[in-house]
Order: C-alpha cells, then structure tokens, then sequence
C-alpha cells in the first residue's frame, strides 16, 4: 500500500515545510532525519572511494593470504582514524590452498593447457603481481584421467538429457560451462553421476565475445580469462557446520566434510576450445551450443583430458581469517543494532568483487562518523563489517553469525549487504520485502550517477513500467553472499543494492582498479551513489521512532507465494489445498494494515519512549516467527521459511522452502505437515503485529 504523496504544507514548531511524513517518525523526529539525511547523503566521495579502491585493489588478496592481512589494516586504520571504534574477529577454518594445477589434452595430439591468464601490459595489477592459481575452492586434491564429455551447464536436467541420449559421465572428465546454476552445485552433480574430474570452463556466448568486446578493448571476458570460485555448497567452515570456529570448537575430519570429493578446475575459453573441437558423439540439442567456431558434441572423446591438482590439505589445511568491525554507539538504544557489511576478500585484485563494496561500506562509515564528530550521533547502533573469505563459501559472515547468533537474534534490527556493487550504471536492489519500500524511499533521495535525476527516477525510467502504480521488480534474496547468515540462518531483515552493467572479468585476475576506471565506475560516482543509499538506509533505521519495518508489502509479497503454492498442489490433483496458508497470509495483512494505521496515528500523538521501546522489541519478533530452530529438512541451517537458495540451483530463490521442497519430491504428507507448520508460523509473526497495535493503542 502506497501511502498518498501529500502536498498541503504544516506548520510545524512555528516553521512551514512540506509535509514529509516518513513511515516509523513523528513529524518532528522526521523534520530531523531529513535533514540528517540530506548532510549525510553529500559527504560520501568520488575522489575518496577511488583511492580506497586503488589501495584494496592493488593485488589480488585472496583468503588466507598476507595480502588479506594488508586490506583488513587498512580497513582498520581508515576507520580508526574517522573516530569509529573497531574490532576484529579472527577465525580459524578449513581453507586448503593450491599448490599447483595442471590440465592436459592426453588424446589426440597430446598438449598441457596454459593456465595462466597471463599480463595485459596496460593493466599494471595484472603485471606487477602473481596472480592467484587458476582453481576452484574446495575442490578436492587428485589426479584424474579421462574421456572428456561436454555437459552444457552441468545442470540436473541435462544430466536427465544426457541420460536419455544414452551418454553417461562415470569415470570420464565431464565438462561445463559456467552459469545457470551455482558452481558447487555444477561439481556436485558431476560426483554424483560418476566423473571422475570437473572442468568448468566460461563460454564466449555467456560472458565473453558474444557479449561485447572483450578486455582491454571492451568489458568482456578474455580468451584467456578465468573465472575462479568455491565449489562448496554450504555455507561457513566445512569443518564446524553449524557452529562457530571457535579455538576449542571441535573439528569433523575432511572425509565427514559436505565438499566435492573429485578435482575441479576453471579455465578459459581458448583452453576449452582445445578439449572440445575434437569431441565427436552424439549430436547436442540445439541449446547447448556455445560460443566458439565449431558444432559442439557430447562425446564421450575420442578427447581424452588429464587433471592434476595439488593443495595443501594434507599439510596445512587450516588458515586464519579475519572480519573488521567499525561501530558507532547508539544515543538511546545502544543494544539495537543496525549493521551494514561486505566481504573483503577476492580471488584477484577484485575491483568489483569485492572491492567495491568494502568502499561503499568504507564511505558510508566515514559519513556518519564526520556526523558524529558534528554532534549528531544515531539514536541506534551501526555496525559496520568487513567479512574475510566470503568467496570461499561465506565463512566469515557465518562464523560471526553463529558466534553472535543469541545477541543478534535479540538484537540486530536490519543487516545491509554490499557485494560487486559498482559494475556499471543500472541500479537494482532487493531483500527482504519488509524493508523494500525504505530502499526505494532512500533511492528518490540520492542522486543517479548519471546525474539524470535520482537513482530511483533512473531505475523506474529503465525498468520501463506498464503502469504508474507499479514500482520497479525488486529482487529476493536468494544465496550467494554474507546476507545468508543473517536472513537465512537467523530471521534477521536484509537489503541489498548495487549497479550493474557488462563484466566478464568476474573471478579473474582482470577484475582491476584499470577494468574498474574504464569500464565499471569510470569516475567512482556509483562507488559513492552506493554508499551515500547505504548512510542514508542506516540512518533512516537507526533513528527510527517505530522500526519502519513494512509488513502490509512483505504480506502481499507473500500472497503472491501463497497463490504460487495454491496452483503447484492443484496441478498435483492432490487432497490437501493451501487455504489455510492462503488465509493466514491475508490475517498478516490485515495485522499489518492495522499496525501501520495505530503506528501512524500514535506517531503524530506523542508516544513515550517507554511504549516506543517495547513496540520495537515486539517488531523484531515479526520475522524471526518465520523461521525455525530445526531448519529446513533439506539443510538444517537454513532456518528462514520465507526464502532460501534453491538446493538445486544455488543461486536462484525459492519463496516458501519448506513447503516448496516438499512439493517438488512429490511427498503429498509432507506438503500437508509443512502447511500446517508454516501456516502456525505466519499466525505468530501476525500475533506480534497484533501485540505492537495493542501496545501503541495502550500509550
Ligand atoms: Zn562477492
């Protein structure tokens, strides 16, 4: 529900201004924090965030490496000298590192691939420092050999596809191309159907010459370029699943590990295309042809590929890491906490990845904090994290969370996530529904780096609307970074922003201060336009009246899922229906609509502090009822029933999990225990809304 934009002008301690109510102040608190807001919105900087960049960016700072130790003491010193306390966490986890990979061509015309990505001398980064080994984090050490079959993408359904036209990959080298699925999720059906290796390799049709003009002339991948990454399907250090690395914490061995046990390597397009010109077999569906300049076919052989991967799991497997806090008090409420954070770390120089949104982070850390200095200190806590080692399965962020999960359980109010947030012009954000309409309040407040009105003007003119009462898609969280602990694991609402544009040096030792300048943010505007929505986000929740949590959106978002859920079980001619999910979605926007009605009411009477204060310790309950202690059946840590990864995808969303799930194996029993219990969950989290209406009724 929109509330109706007002026009007429207040009067107001005796000074006319234009009515801007802003959901969750009283007028005079929101006089206040707009104008907090407009100073805090013009102090992130363009020349500051390229010099942040170029310094974190200088070479590539993979996990456990010495480098990682040089951007967290530059983190910490920025943020020290700015007046922010600040801490760091460290933590040892189960992180092998390579020591050498080889891949060759054994038949026919035997050759070994070059790996390397190799110098591009206009690109210092890429000459002055030894790239990181071409590998893929969590693959299992090995030497294998084989037949090579090409697997399109490696997903479930084209393994069915394979099946059918009679091609397995068991004890053969099987090879994808990137993209469509998670990675992990890539190595884990290749395991499970028997290969032996895994090369996955990146197509010139996803994100390299197909696409544009590769780098250095343009922003695509080259040739050579590699995408590197994890392998690794759940989330933290392998060896304390569901627990956190602490230094007594007890530690599984690597065979009790939930990581790929064959060898799987990256590489580049022009080393595929020598394993894939000579496959001859069956001819593929038309889809699974790829990029390069010859017809693609499955196999198996007559190529035969060797793969030799050497890490340090048997010597030194376990590696410190660390994640840096900046914090600033709150004034009233200190124990709430609002938190914005991105990972540190990269597999190259990581400009984009994620350089970029350390420097937001950075930036909107130095705003507030120059507020502070000027005597305007937030009502609320802000945290403001870095987290190591995200890249390799977000061990940082998930180790923190299970440290801290009790406080932050009672305590976190909103997480913010900042990952590969400067890649080109176009905005997109996303989350948890509840907190969408703050993200595009804020996005009306802070200009468009293009300079063409405001970010959200910009967005909505792109997005290209049917109507003017739609608002531009928003997306869910889904898997893939540091929100996961937070939304996934602990209930706790998430937001997430960035710019977007063509990359095709994700992973790769391009992914550069030089790609960065003259292809991504070439004047480091969108580095600041993102960190300037981030102080303004922190702001609005931090010194919030009534949390301006939006429960009426995050019910109709639901509704949606509800109906999707509705039409899933009807296409199964099954018993069960989902009426009563249907209509405890409905009884939670009516709660919420009421809510809004006695907040919005009690706001512009005066309400206590003291009622203020339980109102929002009953509003941080709304979401946590969605989630539970034992977790999905499919994965236990993943405890949020609004939204998980997709266990099949990795990256992609799937809304209603625990239900979902259940409807995709076909379990009728299940899908009719999982309503039941979501159905109990969304009346708790109604029962809250209600308790806050009865509580801000009462003052
Ligand atoms: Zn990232």
């Amino acid at each position: 529900m929109h509330r109706p934009l007002v026009l007429s002008t207040i009067f107001l301690l005796g000074i006319p201004l234009r009515a801007q109510t802003i959901p969750g102040y009283s007028p005079q608190s929101a006089m206040v924090e707009r104008a907090a807001e407009a100073d805090v919105i013009t102090r992130p900087a363009p020349a500051n965030a390229s010099m942040h960049s170029r310094f974190l960016s200088l070479q590539p700072h993979m996990a456990g490496t010495p480098a990682q130790e040089r951007t967290r003491d530059y983190v910490v010193s920025q943020m020290k000298s700015w007046g922010l306390e600040t801490e760091v966490r460290s933590y040892r986890v189960w992180m092998p590192h390579p020591v050498s990979t080889r891949v060759w061509r054994i038949a026919p015309d035997p050759i070994e691939l070059n790996l390397q990505e190799g110098p591009i001398p206009e690109d210092t980064t890429s000459v002055s420092f030894p790239q990181v080994i071409p590998f893929n984090g969590y693959g299992a050490a090995g030497d294998v050999r084989g037949e090579v079959v090409y697997v399109n993408y490696g997903l479930i359904e084209e393994y069915a596809q394979l099946d059918s036209m009679g091609v397995s990959v068991r004890g053969k080298i099987a090879i994808a191309r990137y993209g469509r699925s998670y990675r992990g999720i890539k190595a884990r059906e290749a395991e499970k159907h028997g290969a032996v290796g895994l090369i996955i390799y990146s197509d010139p049709a996803d994100d390299g010459y197909m696409r544009g003009d590769v780098y250095p002339a343009g922003p695509m991948r080259p040739s050579h370029g590699i995408q590197r990454g994890s392998v690794m399907n759940p989330n933290g250090d392998p060896s304390t699943p569901g627990y956190p690395s602490t230094p007594n914490a007890k530690r599984i061995t690597q065979s009790q590990m939930d990581v790929p046990h064959i060898p799987v390597l990256p590489i580049s397009y022009g080393n595929a295309a020598e394993l894939l010109r000579g496959l001859t077999g069956k001819s593929i569906p038309q889809t699974w042809q790829g990029g390069l300049p010859f017809r693609y076919h499955v196999g198996p052989g007559p190529v035969q590929a060797r793969l030799d991967v050497v890490t340090d799991a048997a010597t030194h497997p376990y590696k410190e890491i660390w994640d840096t806090f900046g914090i600033i008090r709150g004034s009233e409420f200190p124990d709430e906490i609002v938190m914005i954070g991105g990972h540190r770390d990269a597999w190259g120089p990581g400009a984009a990845d994620n350089v970029s949104g350390t420097v937001s982070v950075m930036e909107a850390a130095r705003a507030i904090a120059e507020q502070v200095k000027a005597g305007r200190r937030p009502k609320r806590t802000i945290v403001f994290a870095t987290w190591d080692a995200e890249e390799w399965g977000l061990l940082g962020s998930t180790e923190y969370v299970e440290e801290d999960s009790l406080r932050l359980r009672r305590h976190a109010v909103a997480y913010l996530n900042q990952d590969d947030i400067a890649q080109g012009p176009n905005f997109g954000g996303g989350g948890s529904p509840s907190l969408r309409a703050l993200l595009r309040d804020v996005a009306k407040r802070v200009p468009d780096p293009s300079h063409q009105g405001s970010v959200y003007d910009v967005w909505r003119k792109r997005a290209n609307l049917a109507a003017d009462s739609l608002e531009p898609q928003m997306g869910d969280p889904g898997g893939g970074s540091d929100f996961a602990g937070f939304y996934n694991h602990l209930g706790i609402p998430i937001a997430d922003w960035g710019f977007g544009g063509p990359q095709g040096v994700y992973h790769s030792a391009y992914d550069s201060y030089h790609w960065m300048s003259k292809f991504g943010d070439p004047n480091f505007e969108v580095h600041a336009s993102a960190a300037r929505i981030g102080a303004a986000m922190l702001l609005r929740i931090a010194n919030a009246d009534i949390l301006p949590y939006d429960y009426a959106e995050f019910a109709r978002t639901m509704r949606r899922f509800g109906a999707e859920v509705d039409r899933s079980i009807v296409d199964k001619h099954w018993k069960t229906t989902a009426a009563a999910l249907t209509a405890a979605i409905g009884r939670m926007e009516d709660a919420a609509v009421a809510f809004t009605a006695a907040r919005d009411k009690a706001l512009t009477a005066q309400l206590s502090s003291a009622s203020a204060r339980q109102v929002n310790a009953t509003l941080l309950e709304v979401e946590r009822q969605l989630t539970r202690p034992q977790g999905l059946v499919t994965r236990p840590w993943f405890r949020n029933l609004v939204y998980a990864s997709d266990e099949n995808n990795g990256y992609a969303t799937m809304a209603l999990p625990s239900v979902n799930e259940a409807i995709r194996v076909g379990n009728e029993s299940v899908v009719a225990r999982e309503l039941t219990d979501l159905v109990q969950r969304f009346d708790a989290a109604t029962r809250a809304l209600q308790v806050a209406t009865e509580l801000l009724s009462r003052s």
